[in-house]
């Protein structure tokens, strides 16, 4: 068992990143691999616990759920993968029983573990991973392959809204959730309005997406003719309340983002509408598939997304300006080899 200086980043609780070397982890077992980390993606979970008020959250924890890794081994059993291969990690590990898991739903398991969450994750050389939840990239470029977890969260959302073509949509936050709403929308061509009061991110998803409708906030985008779905993507108890303002008789208003509090409605906002409202968790392993494809094809195309990639060394210094939303990054990514 040889022991290296193998740099871990563990976050010790709130607001306090240690770095430390760790014990080189032993072969993969059985349906395993061991895998050397490239890329870690940051996102609002990442940032919450940083802040200390992800919900459920315990600590010490080595963050990084959002992952690009190269295959150093496979374990015994485990086929299609060799050493050097790319791939995106599936980071939701699910049971496979439970209710959910056996409705095809494994999204919203009972037990669901999400690695760099309930577990620790990736912000270390080197991991050990359940095989089946590391898929292989072929051609995506390092620093785009975290974001196939973040669109992976995009395409369930829009999966659970179902749209038509030209069917109305509003998507009120465009943090990288909500533009991951917009790409899924955009594919299943939906005629969509952006709500965002930060102007840097109101402006790129307005230009970049091409979107005639952008609004600073609610009650400006109430001036306008109510959409057919609404996506709140803010994970704001404010946003999440005033949402259903934006929507028209018997729409469905998607809550994407969370938050570990009560909302309330005003019942008579829900049943004049004959409002559906849905929630939506994670992403399934069929639609990370999906993203993958999408991604490696060229139809969805992210890498205009005002993206910083910062070496590790420099982490700790910038996790508080991504929690701040400095200078209209829409995605911090860090570079761990
Ligand atoms: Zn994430
Ligand atoms: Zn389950």
């Amino acid at each position: 068992m040889s022991s290296s200086a193998l740099n871990t980043v563990t976050l010790e609780q709130p607001g306090q990143f240690r770095h430390s070397g760790t014990r080189l982890p032993d072969a993969p077992g059985p349906g395993e691999v061991l895998v050397r980390v490239l890329m870690v993606g940051v996102c609002g979970t990442d940032l919450h616990a940083f802040e200390g008020t992800q919900p459920f959250f315990s600590y010490p924890r080595v963050l990084g759920h959002e992952l690009a890794v190269e295959v150093i081994q496979a374990g015994d059993g485990v086929e299609g993968f060799k050493p050097g291969d790319r791939c995106a990690v599936n980071p939701y590990i699910t049971c496979g029983v439970c209710a959910a898991c056996t409705r095809g739903r494994s999204n919203c398991c009972a037990k669901m573990c999400v690695i760099g969450v309930h577990t620790d994750g990736g912000m270390r050389e080197r991991i050990v991973l359940p095989a089946k939840q590391v898929y292989k990239c072929e051609r995506l470029a390092p620093v785009l392959i975290p974001l196939v977890e973040t669109l992976g969260v995009g395409i369930h959302a829009v999966g659970r809204a179902a749209p038509m073509a030209g069917e109305r949509a509003i998507v009120v936050g465009a943090g990288p959730i909500g533009l991951s709403v917009i790409e899924f929308l955009k594919l299943a061509g939906a005629e969509i309005g952006v709500v965002e009061k930060m102007p840097e991110r109101l402006g790129f998803a307005a230009k970049h997406y091409g979107l005639q409708r952008h609004y600073p906030s609610h009650a400006e985008a109430r001036q306008e003719e109510a959409s057919m779905l609404v996506f709140d993507c803010t994970g704001d108890r404010g946003s999440m309340e005033g949402s259903i303002q934006l929507l028209q008789q018997g729409g469905k208003l998607i809550f994407v983002g969370l938050i570990n509090d009560q909302i309330s409605l005003f019942d008579p906002d829900l049943h004049r509408r004959e409002a559906t409202i849905l929630a939506s968790r994670n992403s399934t392993p069929a639609e990370h598939h999906r993203v993958l494809d999408l991604m490696e094809s060229g139809e969805v195309d992210v890498t205009a997304w005002p993206t910083e990639c910062a070496p590790r060394a420099i982490m700790h210094e910038r996790f508080p300006k991504w929690l701040h939303r400095e200078a209209g990054i829409v995605k911090a990514v860090i570079d761990w080899a």
